[in-house]
């Protein structure tokens, strides 16, 4: 490469510029004459900020005249032993030239008589010259250009820079410049990491402390002593947004004799008002000086501080309140303290509004277990009372049970006397009178004793005279007994597995006849003619001997499950009721299921119902299971 030829042609060319870098220094600008200073000057970079650019970068460029070129690129190589290489510009701003020391400079410097001595190897940049050099706009942000820089090869990393200014023109910038201002901005990204974190940290901490109590008088008071932990404040107050005021609720920093009423503000709805715009703006607010506030109130007894800030406490409901913080000298608060309070002021509001929650629910659940209280006194009463009407209707029960036999006897006695006396013998008419009246009575003595049986249940003084009695054998002769009624209906009995395989149980064989009767006899009254009632028994594994009665009859509505087993309940018409005992449908008293339910139970045993429900075109059927312990 013939360097000479290159320096002639800028030679030629008019107005040629002549663009220096140093290492570490910034050399003084265009036009003041003095080109080279030896001394140089220290690179200040405090002024960088995240959003510098190469712009804010110090960079290289001076003019000398056509003549004198090749001089003066050889006396500033010899005074700036530093000077890592030029650019040569001409008179349009367009790189013509772009030279290290070396050879180059030694040529140029034998051609005009000079001298140069070298202080270290300086390389001509020839990728430059060859228009590989990087040239940046002069908006390039540093941390972009410092990667593009050192993302050159690596024979290029640390060579200087092009950068385009505004006006068009060239300038050079020394590339260790670059990584020094990169450096710096690492540095301050790191400090305001620390910075955000130690923010983050202080914020967990009081956002806990915060937290840690739901009881409003308690969060207010602490919001103010935390606040004073991370942001300093010499008057404070935490101000609770009340239709057209904000009340007082905590203060700290002012005179004791001031109450919070005195501390209240009225919103005012106009523009100068503070505490208006930040309630409808939902911004913070400082206020450099409030003296210079118009419409500012200051408090009597108070003495005045300059500084304001205030910063609205925001729930999911809006604005409920601000922080209002007062500092005694003029402009005392920046944005940094701004974004402190503000982030303060996220989880206050937040504590806030749990408090005033829970207070809600608390008070919600006062009121709820006074309720619940009056409730369950006024239930022990109804129950008091129902209790009494029970026992009143047992004893009535009982009583009238005892009443009616001694007239059922008498009237039992004279029947069957005269059933024998020869006048009526041979007289159809009246035979068939006196069995009437026997039926009766037999009937209304199984009524009377059911009511008797219901009062024993009641007062708990049934008495079971145990021994072993074996199902299958209750049920046999059940079904003998019924034998006529069910030929008279039409109703099948099937057997499962002919009941055989079942052990017995230790129980009252009278009493377990009336529960199995009951059950039974409710098979067939609620069965339709010519249906069919199957009957199952076998041992479970808990060591329960469980009957299973099932019939094809109406049904009953899953409603009444439990209820047809108290006393006197029916599902059916009263108007029903029939004294046939397995008529279809003929009601009874009520008391069937009532009794066999309170002997079950007294063995120790269960009975309950399963039906898909009433329904009297498709006869569902009902299932009766009573189970009872077996002997082991
Ligand atoms: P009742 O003397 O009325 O038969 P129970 O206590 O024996 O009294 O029965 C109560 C009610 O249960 C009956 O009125 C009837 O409505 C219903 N019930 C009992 N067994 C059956 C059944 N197998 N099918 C349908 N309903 C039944």
């Amino acid at each position: 490469m013939d360097y000479s030829g290159a320096i002639k042609r800028q030679h030629s060319s008019i107005g040629l510029n002549l663009v220096a870098t140093q290492e570490y220094m910034m050399v003084p600008s265009v036009n003041n004459k003095s080109l080279f200073s030896s001394e140089g000057v220290k690179v200040d970079l405090t002024h960088l900020t995240l959003e510098s650019t190469l712009a804010d970068l110090p960079t290289h460029t001076f003019e000398v005249n056509n003549d004198s070129l090749g001089e003066v690129v050889a006396k500033t190589f010899t005074k700036e032993p530093h000077l890592p290489g030029v650019v040569i510009l001409d008179g349009d701003g367009d790189v013509d030239a772009i030279i290290s020391r070396g050879k180059f400079l030694e040529q140029v410097g034998r051609a005009f008589g000079v001298e140069v001595y070298l202080s270290r190897p300086i390389r001509v940049m020839m990728g430059v010259l060859d228009g590989r050099y990087l040239e940046l706009p002069h908006h390039t942000s540093i941390q972009e250009a410092a990667s593009m820089a050192l993302n050159r090869p690596v024979a290029m990393a640390y060579e200087p820079i092009l950068v385009t200014l505004p006006n068009g023109r060239r300038a050079l910038l020394d590339v260790y410049i670059l990584l020094l201002a990169q450096s710096k901005l690492l540095k301050l990204v790191y400090s305001l990491e620390q910075n955000r974190r130690q923010l983050a940290d202080s914020l967990r901490k009081t956002g806990k402390a915060l937290t840690s109590t739901l009881e409003l008088e308690k969060v207010t008071k602490r919001i103010l002593k935390e606040l004073s932990k991370v942001v300093w404040y010499k008057r404070g107050t935490v101000l609770l947004k009340e239709e057209e005021r904000l009340r007082s609720i905590a203060k700290r920093g002012f005179p004791d004799n001031m109450s919070h009423s005195d501390l209240q503000v009225p919103l005012q709805a106009h523009e100068d008002d503070v505490f208006y715009q930040i309630a409808t703006s939902k911004k913070p607010m400082i206020v450099d000086d409030v003296t210079k506030t118009t419409g500012w109130q200051q408090l009597d007894g108070l003495d005045v501080h300059h500084s304001w800030l205030g910063v609205p406490l925001i729930s999911y409901k809006g604005v409920i309140g601000m922080l209002s913080l007062t500092r005694p000298e003029p402009n005392a608060f920046n944005e940094d303290d701004l974004t402190v309070v503000r982030a303060f002021a996220g989880q206050a509001a937040v504590a806030l509004e749990n408090a005033r929650l829970y207070r809600k629910i608390t008070k919600f659940k006062d009121q709820l277990e006074v309720r619940v209280e009056e409730r369950t006194i006024e239930l022990n009463r109804a129950y008091d009372i129902l209790e009494k009407l029970d026992r009143t209707k047992s004893n009535f029960i009982e009583i009238s049970a005892h009443e009616l036999r001694t007239p059922l006897t008498v009237i039992k006695g004279y029947a069957q006397v005269m059933n024998y006396m020869p006048n009526i013998q041979g007289d159809d008419k009246s035979e068939e009178m006196i069995e009437g009246i026997l039926a009766g009575v037999d009937r209304l003595y199984r009524i009377v004793n059911s009511m008797l049986d219901v009062a024993k249940i009641d007062s708990n003084s049934l008495n079971i005279n145990r021994e072993e009695v074996f199902i299958p054998n209750i049920i046999y002769s059940l079904i003998n007994q019924l034998k006529y009624d069910l030929q008279k209906r039409a109703i099948t009995i099937n057997l499962i597995n002919d009941l055989k395989d079942v052990p017995s149980v230790n129980g009252d064989a009278t009493l377990l006849n009336k529960v199995f009767y009951g059950v039974l006899v409710n098979a067939i009254k609620y069965t339709p003619d010519g249906g069919t009632v199957t009957l199952e028994c076998i041992c479970l594994e808990d060591g329960m001997v469980q009957t299973a009665v099932k019939d094809s009859g109406i049904g009953i509505d899953p409603d009444h499950h439990e209820l047809i087993f108290e006393k006197f309940y029916q599902t059916g018409e009263v108007a029903l009721h029939s004294s046939g005992v397995t008529k279809f449908k003929a009601g009874g008293p009520g008391l069937g299921l009532a009794v066999a339910k309170g002997i079950v139970e007294a063995h120790d045993g269960r009975i309950w119902v399963e039906s898909d429900g009433y329904n009297e075109e498709a006869f569902p059927g009902s299932t009766f299971y009573i189970c009872l312990p077996a002997i082991t």
